[in-house]
């Protein structure tokens, strides 16, 4: 009986230990050694010196006499260091883990708030393990997202800080899952409605506010405009009379348009946008967020999610159609933020979105900035994530090889990572990351 207890307090002991270790960024002043660091400034480093202290950077120089003495030192000057980055599209409680014969759509059709939410972690540590340390996540259900949310702030869970939504509004009918029903809570026809959802979602502690303006999602990649330019103007004026940004969802350019004349601050997936509309989106600084990639992904996990035969042909032909919107877009001069629209099993294959963005024109340094800079004015945090510099929170990357030369790098060769001045992910021994 008392070996029991010995062993019992034991434990406890090791989990309280464990808890506290992660509760809050560590004081302990930390001076990171890079060979080269991008700062998402304008500059290059070379044997640049990162000081850190409370999670947050004090200090970017070359010089070592200004590390504090006895500040824990990692040498990572085999390495390039880039800012945290910043995916702005995902779904992380749409978690599925790839049990056998159990195909991933019919995992989520009635899910159990606690199962997902602890079956996310997984997800969430994969999405850190691709040096993303911010994620804003555009639709949950049951409000998993703001749980999940808390327990990442808290020190609970580890994973990317969350910005989130809570219910995405839908119209009454969106199909959503084909096998599941639509999340009831975000249903809103019809301006008071509208308002009513949007508050709804704010009350309960949504950070952003997303509303879909179009069919189109999983194997649907129909881009029928759903909510009328009144109900979206309705939706992004009190979203920001709240001081919430807005993110409209429409996979087709009619949706799209009225998203931007609403003024919606980001516009989601959208192809074959017309030329006016993309002007328009260029001269008021509405965000582009193309997430070209996710097609790419169901195309190679569909039977497996569970789609029915004959998706690989719809998907393949939205893609070419995606990317010649983002390559119009960026030549227009319209802001990019990077998305994965990461969902199920795709976390950690959320940068994979910049590849695209190299191919629709843009040079590497560009397509960091859509994941990091850019990134973070779409969350209206510019000032605190998204750099390198005095002030932001100490979030960085560590990658072997050239990411300006070749983006690739940022894809395939993260080995380091910290998220407010605690490393996160350790892959330089082949050490995989604490689970
Ligand atoms: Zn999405």
């Amino acid at each position: 009986m008392r070996k029991a207890w010995i062993a019992v307090a034991m434990l406890l002991t090791l989990v309280s230990t464990h808890a506290l270790a992660q509760e809050k960024p560590s004081a302990k002043i930390k001076a990171v050694r890079f060979g080269k660091l991008w700062d998402a400034k304008g500059k290059v480093w070379t044997n640049a010196i990162v000081v850190v202290e409370d999670g947050k950077i004090r200090a970017v120089t070359t010089d070592a006499s200004a590390i504090p003495a006895g500040a824990e030192t990692f040498d990572l000057s085999k390495y390039t260091g880039l800012p945290g980055l910043i995916d702005v599209h995902t779904h992380m409680t749409f978690y599925t883990d790839e049990t056998p014969g159990v195909p991933l759509l019919k995992q989520m059709a009635n899910p159990v708030p606690a199962v997902e939410v602890f079956l996310a972690r997984k997800g969430a540590l994969r999405t850190l393990e691709a040096g993303v340390t911010t994620v804003r996540d555009l639709g949950a259900d049951q409000y998993m997202d703001i749980a999940m949310r808390d327990l990442i702030n808290r020190g609970e869970m580890i994973g990317p800080r969350m910005f989130v939504c809570g219910y995405g509004l839908y119209i009454t009918a969106t199909p959503f899952h084909k096998e599941g029903t639509p999340p009831a809570g975000g249903i809103a026809d019809g301006v008071p409605e509208v308002l009513r959802a949007v508050r709804q979602q704010i009350a309960a502690g949504a950070d952003v506010i997303k509303m879909y303006g179009s069919t189109g999602t999983d194997d649907d990649v129909t881009g029928f405009e759903t909510y009328t330019l009144e109900e979206m103007k309705a939706a992004v004026e009190m979203a920001h009379q709240f001081g919430k940004k807005i993110a409209i969802h429409s996979y087709g350019p009619d949706g799209a348009r009225d998203a931007v004349r609403a003024g919606a601050d980001s516009v989601e997936h959208a192809t074959d946008m017309d030329e006016a509309t993309i002007q328009e989106m260029a001269r008021r600084g509405t965000f582009y967020v193309p997430t070209i990639d996710h097609n790419r992904y169901y195309i190679d996990n569909g039977d497996k999610i569970g789609y029915a035969p004959g998706f690989k042909e719809r998907l393949q032909a939205f893609i070419p159609r995606n990317l010649e919107t983002a390559r119009k877009a960026f030549k227009a001069g319209v802001k990019i933020a990077m998305g994965s629209d990461a969902i199920y099993t795709m976390f950690g294959e959320n940068t994979r979105e910049l590849g695209w963005f190299v191919k629709a024109g843009m040079t590497p340094e560009q397509a960091l900035r859509t994941a990091t800079s850019n990134a973070a004015e779409l969350l209206g945090k510019e000032k605190e994530l998204g750099a390198v510099a005095p002030g932001y929170l100490a979030d960085l990357v560590a990658v072997e090889g050239n990411p300006l030369a070749d983006i690739d790098v940022t894809l395939n060769n993260v080995k380091w990572v910290m998220k407010d001045g605690t490393v996160v992910v350790d892959h330089r021994q082949g050490v995989p990351a604490a689970h």
